[in-house]
Formats: structure tokens, C-alpha cells, sequence
């Protein structure tokens, strides 16, 4: 695994590849990788002739700076990881390789609907900060395929929308969202979890699966009021539960009985915020 400190000499080292038709994978991460990053790695891998990830912790898309600071950090084992999984290029910037020009003037990105609800609404600004460090990666890596996890299921989307809107070629890739045999979703904060709370946490995929068994057409709200009473008696404090349009992520108060669907959870759990999701219109 070659591994590239400066925006300018990966630009440099991909553009030879490119010239000579070499299909690029690219999988941005925030570091503290577990098997989640992995199977993205491995499945870009699969598919094309070089994989390319990156390790930056975005400070522009924290809006808390106390999520910031404590957000884990593990570089040694992160880079052993990426190379036992075949991993060709890691990309390892500094925050001025990322933002030469500092980060009061970065562009804004009309996401419109999308970032006025979930993930958007509870964290103001967040996914502004998404596209910024997304938009300049992809500007320096120009990947073929960029492999994303379905575990964020909404930055999936404002992401295809930055691609849409920055008339990249890029081909978007989205990848299941791997789970610990318990169900626990696989995230980087669960490292900031002891063990019996990492026990709680599966309150939330048992929250989802319970949505899932439990929807019926027609209106959700009590259906959503029986999971929010359950996690905020388990010790969660619930940012939302929600259902909502799988396609377009608007709000299901009242279902038809035929669109697909997303349930979508955040919460506390102490310090830490957790999300997952589950489609909850298919077979598993
Ligand atoms: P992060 O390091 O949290 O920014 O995540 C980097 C990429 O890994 C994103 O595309 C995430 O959606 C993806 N990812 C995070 N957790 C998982 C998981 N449990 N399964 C699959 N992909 C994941």
C-alpha cells in the first residue's frame, strides 16, 4: 500500500493511472476502521483495479466540537488493516491539504429538502460539511466508483446529490451496513462505549426490527411513540425515530401500504450519539 500525505503527489500518481485506464475505487473514512470499512474495501476490491481510501476526521462536519475531540483515533492499526485488506492507496491529509485556504469560505450546496430533516435538522450544518470534504476528495482522487455504507443512509443521499450537482461522472456504491453478531450496528463511536453499554446499544436494532414487524399501512405515529417510550426507558435520549419514503427520505404519516420504507434512528446513549436504519419494506 503506497500511502500519500499531499493532495498534489496523489493527484500526480492517479493521473498516470487514469491515463492509462486504470478503474479507481475510492473509500472515505474517518479513521477508528472496523470490518464496516473493511467489507466497502473489500467490495471495491471486487470491483475495480485500484481501491483508494482515505483517512480525515472533518472538523467542518461536527457541530459539536466535543464530538470532535473525542472522536477516536487508532492511525496504526487503521493502516495495518487497510493493507491486510488489499487496500492500494491510503490518502492521509492534513487539514491544509484539505483546506488550503482555511475553512471560513468554503462553498455551500443547495441540498434543499434533504438537510432540513433527520440527521439535517439535528445537526445543523453537518452535511454542508459533508460536501465540502467529499467535493475535495473527490476533486483530487476523480474515482470511478466511490463505495459507500448504507449505515449512513442519508449521507448516501446528500452525497448523490453533490455528485449530481457537481456534474461528476462518478458511479456511487452502496454497500450493506455490517453488524456484530448481536446486531449492533459496526460504528466508530461504539469504541467509546464500555461493555455494558455496548450491550444497551442493541436496544436500537431490536427498535428497528420491532418497527419492522409491527408496520401496518395507514397511520405510524403510535407506532413511533411505543419505539421512542421504549428507548427513552432503556436510558436512551432520542434525537428521532422516524419512517419515512426509502427513495426520497420525505416523512410517512400515513402509510399506503406499497412505497418503501426507512426507519431511521438516532440516540444518545450517555455521551454518545448513535444512528442506524433499516429498509423495513423487504425480505430480512
Ligand atoms: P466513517 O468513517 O464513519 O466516516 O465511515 C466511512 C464509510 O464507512 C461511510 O461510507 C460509512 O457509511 C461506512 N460505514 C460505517 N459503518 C459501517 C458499517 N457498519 N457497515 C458498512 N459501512 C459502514
Amino acid at each position: 500500500m503506497i500511502l500519500f500525505k499531499k493532495a498534489a503527489e496523489l493527484d500526480r500518481y492517479l493521473a498516470g493511472k487514469r491515463q492509462k485506464g486504470i478503474d479507481t475505487g475510492f473509500v472515505p473514512t474517518m479513521g477508528a476502521l472496523h470490518e464496516g470499512h473493511i467489507s466497502l474495501i473489500r467490495e471495491s476490491r471486487a470491483n475495480c483495479q485500484l481501491t483508494i481510501s482515505s483517512i480525515f476526521v472533518n472538523p467542518t462536519q461536527f457541530n459539536d466540537s466535543h464530538d470532535f475531540e473525542k472522536y477516536p483515533s487508532t492511525i496504526e492499526p487503521d493502516i495495518n488493516g487497510l493493507e491486510a485488506a488489499g487496500c492500494d492507496v491510503l490518502f492521509l491529509p492534513s487539514i491544509h491539504e484539505i483546506y488550503p485556504n482555511g475553512t471560513d469560505h468554503l462553498p455551500i450546496y443547495q441540498l434543499g429538502y434533504l438537510e432540513t430533516v433527520l440527521e439535517g435538522k439535528f445537526r445543523p450544518g453537518h452535511f454542508q460539511g459533508v460536501c465540502q470534504v467529499v467535493d475535495r476528495l473527490l476533486g483530487i482522487v476523480q474515482p470511478g466508483q466511490l463505495f459507500l455504507g448504507q449505515k449512513d443512509y442519508q449521507q448516501c443521499m446528500v452525497i448523490k446529490k453533490l455528485v449530481e450537482l457537481t456534474n461528476r461522472k462518478t458511479r456511487i456504491i452502496i454497500c450493506p451496513t455490517l453488524r456484530e453478531k448481536t446486531g449492533l450496528a459496526m460504528s466508530s463511536r461504539n469504541m467509546r462505549l464500555n461493555s455494558e453499554e455496548k450491550e444497551k446499544a442493541l436496544c436500537i436494532y431490536n427498535t428497528l426490527r420491532f418497527l419492522k414487524q409491527e408496520l401496518k399501512p395507514g397511520y405510524q405515529e403510535d407506532l413511533k411513540e411505543r419505539a421512542v417510550n421504549y428507548l427513552t426507558a432503556e436510558g436512551f435520549r432520542v434525537d428521532y425515530i422516524e419512517i419515512a419514503d426509502a427513495g426520497n427520505l420525505e416523512l410517512i404519516r400515513n402509510w399506503d401500504g406499497s412505497t418503501p420504507l426507512v426507519a431511521l434512528i438516532a440516540a444518545f446513549l450517555n455521551e454518545v450519539r448513535l444512528i442506524d436504519n433499516m429498509i423495513l419494506t423487504m425480505e430480512s
